[in-house]
């Protein structure tokens, strides 16, 4: 609050510049750029998988179902290094993305 109003003594100059950069604006301009935005976005669910798994590492907790509580099964962790759930629960998952589509937008 007291940096807002600093700013705006300044005549809110900086303010200003941050909302033109804003790059939310930039893509939704073109519909190829928000398709790339919308790949982007799986890439970065992805990378936000990878960096939980390498927490877990450091956790100890690596190679356990979030879930669950039990052992990940090694061919499942070979083929999904970051994966956090064992099988069934994935299949749980995936089962309630597809019942809810719109949970949690
Ligand atoms: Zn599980």
């Amino acid at each position: 609050m007291i940096e807002e109003i600093a700013r705006s003594r300044n005549g809110g100059r900086e303010a200003r510049s941050a909302e033109v950069e804003d790059p939310i604006d930039l893509v939704t301009s073109s519909e190829q750029v928000t398709q790339q935005f919308q790949v982007g976005s799986i890439e970065s669910d992805m990378l936000e998988q990878v960096r939980a798994a390498l927490q877990r590492i450091d956790d100890g907790t690596y190679g356990i179902c979030i879930d669950c509580g039990r052992p990940i099964g090694e061919a499942r962790l070979n083929a999904i290094p970051w994966t956090p759930y064992c099988l069934e629960d994935q299949e749980k998952h995936d089962r309630q993305e597809k019942e809810a589509p719109l949970l949690g937008s």
